[in-house]
């Protein structure tokens, strides 16, 4: 018999509930995204947040049941989105698992939010063989895992200061672009590269020469030439399509660069991208041409909708670690860290 889950995502600024079929199968699911109430304020407010989760996630649920057609008994587990996150929000996704697995008698499996990125690749094509080397860009990380398995990873590479997606965020603010700044970012980028002709040079500095093994994002220099840059210049004088265009195509070189130290730091050929920054077009071709180059397996979310916080990535790992024996007490914690200090 098919064995059917629930996920429940509530770390951030999305609201999402999914239900799917052998860890592989979407069958539903909902999102909620919240941006509207965070944008007046360039970020996410964490009350604002707790609060939307609370008013939203009760209907997402109801309405992912109605669209499944899958009846309680179908439904063998239930995955929450555990750490890290914002902890009031972690609780209120916490709290509709507690619920569920109460009055259903379903077992609680607790979800790494960031494996949780990387396994919705096993959403859309088989996933591959472990060990690979898991890539996080979003609005919280920047980060390159040793991922051993399911339920297993091992952190090699961090950023110093910015994630990727906060670095969007802060140059969109600085030329007065909307919040999230990364779809208008790619945007102004996107249409500066279909008219201009010829190339120019980059407004910003190259990155450092590259030295040392070590696995480093940093974002503060990059972000302070662009703040620098727009000083210097009046509203007229402005290019921002050429601003964003330098800006994505410099910070994409760090990523690239660091993907190929871990290749050669590991010997792992097997890369999945993942998080928010994923749904970025320039980013997800400079990733294809390198592997092409390099050799490497690729694997990032086809789907736009895969990249962002979404219930479907927590119910599809949820399957893996299910099927593994994990099932938390009812008592569990969230964390706001990347590491759960809990049983499971
Ligand atoms: P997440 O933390 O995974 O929810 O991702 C949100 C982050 O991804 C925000 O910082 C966004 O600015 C960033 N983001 C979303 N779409 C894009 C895009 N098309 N290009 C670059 N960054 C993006
Ligand atoms: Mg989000």
């Amino acid at each position: 018999m098919d064995s059917f889950g629930i996920g429940i995502e509530s770390s951030c600024d999305e609201t999402s509930v999914a239900i799917v079929k052998e860890g592989r199968e979407l069958l539903s699911l909902k999102i909620y995204s919240q941006i509207e109430s965070h944008a007046p304020y360039r970020g996410v407010v964490p009350e604002l947040a707790s609060r939307s989760h609370l008013e939203k996630i009760n209907l997402l649920l109801e309405e992912c049941l109605e669209e499944a057609n899958v009846s309680w008994e179908q439904i063998k587990y239930v995955a929450v989105s555990a750490y890290p996150g914002l902890m009031g929000s972690l609780m209120i996704g916490a709290q509709l698992a507690r619920c569920i697995s109460l009055v259903h008698s379903l077992p609680i499996v607790l979800v790494n939010h960031l494996e949780a990125h990387l396994a919705v690749v096993g959403l859309e094509e088989e996933l591959p063989e472990f060990p690979v080397l898991g890539v996080l860009l979003s609005g919280g990380n920047s980060s390159v895992y040793l991922y051993h398995d399911f339920g297993k990873m091992e952190l090699i590479g961090d950023t110093m200061d910015d994630s990727l997606g906060e670095a969007f965020d802060k140059v969109s603010s600085l030329l007065d672009l909307p919040y999230p700044g990364g779809p208008p970012v790619e945007k102004e980028a996107v249409l500066y590269e279909s008219k201009s002709v010829g190339k120019l040079p980059s407004l910003f500095p190259k990155l450092l020469k590259e030295s040392g093994e070590e696995i480093q994002f940093s974002f503060s220099g990059l972000k302070t030439a662009v703040l620098y840059h727009v000083k210097s210049q009046t509203k007229e004088s402005l290019d921002v399509g050429r601003v964003c265009s330098d800006f994505q195509k410099t910070a994409f070189e760090l990523v690239i660069r660091n993907i190929r130290k871990a290749v050669k730091k590991t010997g792992i050929r097997t890369v999945i991208c993942a998080g928010g920054v994923l749904a970025n077009g320039s980013l997800r071709n400079e990733l294809e041409l390198e592997s092409k180059r390099q050799k490497w397996k690729l694997f990032y979310p086809r789907k736009k909708i895969h990249c962002t916080d979404n219930g479907a990535m927590v119910a599809s790992l949820g399957y893996h670690l299910w099927k593994k024996g994990y099932n938390a007490p009812l008592n569990f914690k969230v964390s706001p860290k990347r590491n759960l200090t809990n049983t499971i």
